[in-house]
């Protein structure tokens, strides 16, 4: 249930309503709309809507019809933007975030790290501890992965995303990175989700690989209804019978999710497509369908990638698919970094 306050409504009336809900055992979360400020109201307790819409300051009381409610626009309408430094999700600028699948070794790390943030990224992607499908691939270098991962972000003042895999690690990861993120393995690990609720930084969750776009959206639930509203929700391909690619990266998801719901929308072709031939080209088609952002994998080496070095471009591969993206971007009212562009003097 939604509750929209009228335009001019006091702190006391808004307050007051609050303390209404919470009385009748119901979690209320606050958005502050263009104009008025709107109660997302969820549990399990039993109110009536029409007894809400008497009380002083109520604008309107709205059902929402889908399971989830705080991932969905009804409960807030306008697109919701997470900023960490000077880097924007969700805004005018496509954001991009590349780097290794794995962290490796610090000469690895730092390379790919220079590589991706010359090319125009923003944000350094990289694991340290790594969901690997076989227990004997290469796990990821815990802790030393972050440090390296860290130290190579800040030489190239990037942002740094790193995968969470278990509620034990959100400690360390924490130390360490800008954002956490959800492997599409995890998607419906609630206990790891109901936990970093708890966090106040963003969070990234992938689909999981049989997951429809509501199992999806009420996996994000999970993480707002604990408090955290910084959560975007990122494609990264589904299972389905067609084998010529790893995955079949499901860009339809893009409107779909974009109608939904208010979160920013990311898009992984590298481990949707699983070969690196094909992640320009729906790198490119998710940028086009309204993405506000992708996570590419990009190894300076990756022909001797200790995991996914099939999918990782080459940086050159990736350069070139920036000044691509640099085309596409404005013709559906969106920009892309242009700084290392400028600074390379191509802009002359
Ligand atoms: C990754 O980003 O390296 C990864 C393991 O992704 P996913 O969870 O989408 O498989
Ligand atoms: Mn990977």
């Amino acid at each position: 249930m939604v509750v929209v306050m009228k335009e001019r409504a006091s702190d006391e009336q808004v307050e007051h309503v609050i303390a209404h809900l919470v009385e009748l055992g119901m979690d209320v979360h606050r958005s502050s709309g263009a104009s008025r400020i709107v109660l997302g109201v969820v549990g399990s307790g039993k109110v009536d809507p029409r007894l809400i819409e008497l009380l002083d300051g109520v604008h309107e009381v709205l059902r929402i019809s889908e399971p989830y409610k705080l991932a969905s626009r009804t409960f807030k309408a306008e697109d919701t933007v997470i900023v960490s430094g000077d880097v924007r999700i969700g805004g005018d600028e496509v954001i991009v975030m590349a780097g290794p699948c794995s962290a490796e070794t610090e000469t690895q790390v730092n390379s790919s790290a220079a590589a991706v943030k010359r090319a125009g990224a923003k944000v350094l992607r990289g694991g340290a501890f790594k969901p690997r499908s076989s227990p004997y691939s290469f796990q990821g270098l815990g802790e030393q992965g972050l440090q390296m991962l860290r130290s190579a972000a800040n030489a190239q003042d990037l942002k740094l995303i790193t995968e969470v895999m278990d509620i034990s690690q959100i400690e360390v990861i924490d130390k360490y990175a800008d954002f956490f993120q959800v492997g599409a393995r995890n998607m419906q690990n609630f206990t790891l989700l109901r936990e970093l609720g708890r966090t106040r930084k963003p969070v990234m969750l992938k689909r999981g690989i049989s997951a429809t776009i509501e199992e999806w959206l009420l996996s994000a639930e999970y993480i707002l209804s604990g408090g955290n509203t910084q959560v975007m929700l990122c494609e990264r391909g589904i299972r389905t019978f067609e084998s010529a690619t790893r995955n079949t990266l499901d860009i339809s998801a893009i409107p779909v999710v974009k109608q939904l719901s208010h979160l920013p929308m990311f898009v992984d072709p590298s481990h949707g497509t699983g070969r690196r031939d094909k992640v320009g080209a729906m790198a490119r088609a998710a940028v086009a369908a309204g993405a506000d952002g992708l996570i590419i994998e990009v190894h300076c080496d990756p022909d001797r990638a200790l995991s996914d070095g099939a999918q990782s471009m080459f940086p050159g591969q990736f350069d070139r698919l920036m000044a691509e993206l640099r085309i596409i971007a404005p013709a559906i009212g969106r920009s892309i970094c242009l700084e290392p562009v400028a600074r390379r003097g191509w802009a002359r």
